[in-house]
């Protein structure tokens, strides 16, 4: 059965995008058949993983608004068992749009529901916020990864985030459990970065992942050149850590 997991931080430049992206590029290096959702009408997960955007004739906004079947909206990518259903600029009014429409919180479960055991992973990219395409996000998840960038303040807002969780787990989707807080952007050469750390993981005790993704020169470029770090630079250390998340990923079952 295709596990899904949102990549949730209302957050912006928290490493979601990135996540999504390269962490979806190292589960199929792994050997695992993945779909990434794109649900951000920004759309850098879909440009990031080399869609044309001018190719596309439907996306995420189709299926949520339109009810349109996720198997007819999503795509191959380069990288053989790595699909994506894309997003485009389209879904911006889809909040709006969906206020008023029934199951309006559920539309992206009931379409996923129809294709996830194609895959061993969904893997599905927030919006940097907390209104109805995240919670059609959370409400679609079993689990869902925090990235939280190490940076001041970096644990500002994640109480409205774990307050969102709670009230999707009482009311939408029960068993939606947390697969981890993830570190990202971190720069060792700072103290700055060691003590969040530290904090981070002084809250969130044994949620955190093991893995601690670094800021990293290549992991910033790759999606100017419509690449997943896989492709981009297999043997940089961002391949590394990826894969390692990867891994992790995989051992939680
Ligand atoms: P979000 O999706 O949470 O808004 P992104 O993944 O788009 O965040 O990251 C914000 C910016 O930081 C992007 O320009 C991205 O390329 C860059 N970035 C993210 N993670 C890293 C990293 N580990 N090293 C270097 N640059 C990164
Ligand atoms: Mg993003």
């Amino acid at each position: 059965m295709g596990k899904v997991i949102a990549i949730a931080n209302q957050k912006g430049g928290v490493g979601k995008t990135t996540t999504a992206v390269n962490l979806s590029a190292s589960l199929v290096q792994e050997g695992r058949k993945v779909l990434i959702v794109d649900i951000d009408p920004q759309g850098n997960t879909t440009s990031g993983i080399g869609i044309n955007k001018g190719d596309i004739n439907e996306c995420i906004y189709n299926v949520l608004v339109e009810e349109q079947k996720a198997e007819n909206v999503l795509v191959s990518t380069s990288m053989e068992g790595l699909d994506v259903i894309p997003s485009t600029i389209q879904l911006a009014g889809a909040e709006i749009e969906l206020v008023s429409a029934i199951s309006r919180e559920m539309r992206l479960k009931q379409a996923l529901d129809r294709v996830k055991d194609n895959y061993d992973f969904v893997i599905i990219d927030c919006p940097p916020s907390l209104g109805l395409l995240t919670l059609n996000s959370l409400t679609a998840s079993d689990t869902v990864i925090i990235p939280v960038q190490c940076e001041y303040y970096a644990l500002e807002g994640l109480s409205q985030l774990l307050n969102t969780i709670r009230l999707v787990q009482k009311h939408l989707n029960y068993d939606l459990m947390i697969e981890g807080v993830l570190l990202t952007m971190l720069d060792a050469r700072t103290n700055l970065g060691l003590q969040v750390t530290e904090e981070v993981k002084k809250y969130f005790g044994d949620k955190v992942f093991e893995t601690i993704i670094p800021r990293t020169v290549r992991l910033g470029e790759a999606p100017s050149h419509g690449e997943s770090i896989v492709t981009y630079d297999p043997k940089s250390r961002g391949a590394d850590v990826y894969a390692e998340l990867a891994k992790e990923v995989i051992s939680h079952g």
